[in-house]
């Protein structure tokens, strides 16, 4: 089955996000080695997809051993499944584009792997402020990139943007 894995840095929202998309009767958990505690969970969705969830990178309680160990486990999952079809980058609506996160996309460019932005939390931003931030990150973007990946919203405590990320995976999935 296809994948979908879900990034960001730590507290980005990620595991409201995920418990957002997931929470839903038909919506099955599972976990490929049952009984232990994985770093990286599979969701299977409808038996359809897998919604893959990636640890929370650049978190500093890790120090910096620890997040080296995550930067490989992360990067050999990523370079490694051929079911990966795309892979969301979570990202706070309401901070510039961070160093951490840029870097990440250009090792994701480098390696060719399709990424989709999230910009997560819209709720704590008026609309005006959210227009003008993901203007301000295009621009950012387009320093380094020739071609914008698509940006999708959401927030999880108003549980916005959830059918459209769904519906965003639907159609990948049709087209595959
Ligand atoms: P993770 O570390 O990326 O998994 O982040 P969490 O999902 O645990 O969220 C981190 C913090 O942000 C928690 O206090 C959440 O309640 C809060 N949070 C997450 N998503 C949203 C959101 O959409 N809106 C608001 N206002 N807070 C959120």
């Amino acid at each position: 089955l296809p994948e979908y894995a879900f990034i960001g840095r730590s507290n980005v929202g990620k595991s409201s996000l995920i418990n957002m998309l997931t929470n839903k009767k038909g919506l099955a958990m599972t976990s490929q080695k049952p009984g232990k505690t994985q770093l990286i969970n599979h969701f299977i969705i409808n038996n359809e997809w897998y919604l893959v969830d990636l640890p929370g990178y650049g978190f500093a309680q890790h120090g910096k051993s620890g997040r080296e160990k995550l930067k490989c486990i992360i990067e050999d999952y990523i370079l490694e499944r051929e079911q990966l079809v795309c892979l969301f980058l979570l990202v706070d609506c309401r901070h510039e584009a961070q160093k951490i996160d840029l870097e990440f996309m250009e090792w994701l460019g480098e390696n060719g792997i399709p990424f989709t932005i999230i910009f997560t939390k819209t709720d704590k931003i008026t609309k005006g402020r959210l227009q003008e931030n993901l203007k301000a990150y295009k621009e950012k973007l387009l320093e380094t990139w020739e071609e914008l990946p698509p940006i999708l919203v959401s927030s999880s405590e108003k549980r916005e943007g959830r059918d459209e990320i769904l519906n965003y995976i639907e159609e990948i999935n049709k087209s595959l």
